[in-house]
């Protein structure tokens, strides 16, 4: 199949939009950096966020930092398709930037929680999702404990929002439980593979 065709007697093509969710420490970013990787036609969304940039993160590529007047903004001028709440900050998805990508037939995939995986749900029904589980949730809570980067409080808080998650993860078009990193990484590509942009 030939994508992206511009000619004019060729059918317009559409990207997908892909989400992916999963509790903090499921390996869920490394996982997307895979397909990301793997799969030439996926771009990532990048969200914004009222949270500071953590060591090493970089203005619109991990996220757009915004102050929480400017999320405000967004807000009221309706420019995010959705936002939630998490952890104490805020994080949301811009319109502008799915409207572009899908328009111009790439797949998007949203690295976001499961309160924005509801709110996109329930727009769009052709939204594709996946749920990046940890096989246990001790085994979860022995990585965010041997990541070292999370204060004990934040592990409880992490953990509770896992439980929370974990309930939910039916609701999604796929688990893929994050055991084995290789395997786990082949499942999400051959998935998205599977899913991927078909004439309109
Ligand atoms: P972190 O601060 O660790 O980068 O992200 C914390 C949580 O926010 C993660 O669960 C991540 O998936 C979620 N998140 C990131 N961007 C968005 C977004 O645009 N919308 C929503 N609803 N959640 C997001």
């Amino acid at each position: 199949m030939q994508l992206n065709k511009n000619s004019e007697d060729s059918i317009p093509l559409k990207g997908r939009l892909f989400v992916v969710s999963g509790p903090s420490g499921a390996g869920k970013g490394t996982l997307v950096s895979a397909a990301l990787e793997m799969l030439p036609n996926l771009t990532l969304s990048v969200s914004a966020t009222t949270r500071n940039p953590r060591p090493g993160e970089v203005e619109g590529v991990n996220y757009h930092f915004k102050s929480d007047q400017e999320f405000d903004e967004l807000i009221s001028t309706d420019g995010l398709l959705e936002w939630a709440r998490v952890h104490q900050h805020r994080y949301g998805t811009l319109k502008d930037q799915v409207n572009r990508a899908l328009s111009e037939g790439q797949d998007l995939i949203l690295e976001i929680d499961l309160q924005g995986y509801r709110q996109i749900r329930d727009h769009d029904n052709e939204v594709i999702s996946v749920f990046v589980a940890p096989p246990t949730l001790e085994e979860l809570e022995r990585r965010l404990v041997h990541r070292g980067t999370e204060s004990k409080e934040s592990i409880e808080q992490r953990l509770c929002t896992a439980r929370v998650e974990m309930e939910a993860k039916d609701s999604y078009t796929v688990v893929i439980v994050n055991d084995d990193y290789e395997t786990a990484a082949k499942e999400l590509v051959d998935f998205i593979d599977e899913n991927k942009t078909k004439e309109q």
